[in-house]
């Protein structure tokens, strides 16, 4: 593998950052350690869901819209473990037949919003990945990374644009990663990931969840080895210029 010549960006200088996931569990399935540790030194983190998520919920909802509530609910009760500072959906439909362009318009227009200064997301170039909603997703969030100050494209909000000052996004952090770069030391964070996996109860049974919780237990263990620390997760980050040509 050869890699980008650009200095790894550092995440932890982060003031404010926009974490995008495919569904309303990713950010914090793979990173709740690593977001847990931005919050503690004062980052303020976002979070983007793109898609409604309807598909995976347990039996037991009369209607989407209770479904909905139970999702919000279980979003809302993990981000307050972990200091979430604000959530955002867009409602594409889970697993289901959607624009590319209409996400990247979307990320697009809460990116110029929102004005992070770093983001995470998932890794579309993820080996084996099956699931389209998470390759859609990670790669319209990198498009619109590396767009966002060029207003010539167009977000879905174009009063968005016209208000839109260019500024600096210090890099992108792709999680559900097989070619990290960084290992983040999760250790003193384990337990406030392990207390936001337990809240997304409208998505797993009570044995489904067991079996989340030891997976990930097990994989931010084996993520560590050969480091200082017991418990990684691992990240692969970026200048947003390394998203093109590889540079
Ligand atoms: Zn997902």
């Amino acid at each position: 593998m050869i890699d980008t010549i650009l200095p790894t960006p550092d995440l932890f200088g982060a003031t404010r950052v926009l974490c995008i996931q495919p569904h309303y569990d990713d950010n914090d399935i793979a990173a709740a350690g690593t977001i847990a540790r931005l919050v503690a030194q004062g980052s303020e983190v976002i979070y983007l869901t793109v898609t409604n998520d309807l598909m995976g919920v347990v039996d037991g909802f009369r209607n989407d819209d209770e479904a909905r509530a139970a999702l919000k609910r279980d979003q809302a009760a993990a981000g307050t473990i972990l200091g979430i500072s604000q959530q955002y959906w867009l409602d594409y439909p889970d697993a289901g037949d959607y624009d590319y362009f209409a996400v990247r318009r979307d990320l697009l227009k809460y990116i110029r919003q929102i004005r992070p200064d770093f983001v995470m997301t998932c890794d579309p170039w993820l080996t084996y990945e099956g699931h389209r909603d998470h390759i859609q997703t990670g790669l319209a969030a990198s498009e619109a990374v590396m767009f966002a100050g060029l207003t010539r494209i167009a977000s879905s909000d174009p009063a968005v644009d016209a208000a839109y000052q260019s500024h600096q996004i210090g890099g992108i952090a792709f999680y559900f990663t097989r070619e990290p770069n960084t290992i983040v030391d999760i250790t003193a964070t384990w337990s406030q990931k392990e207390a936001a996996l337990r809240c997304y109860q409208a998505q797993f049974d009570a044995a489904g969840l067991a079996e989340l919780v030891r997976a990930f237990d097990h994989k931010s263990v084996q993520v560590a080895q050969g480091q200082a620390f017991g418990r990684g997760e691992p990240l692969k980050v970026l200048q947003t210029s390394a998203l093109h040509c590889g540079i």
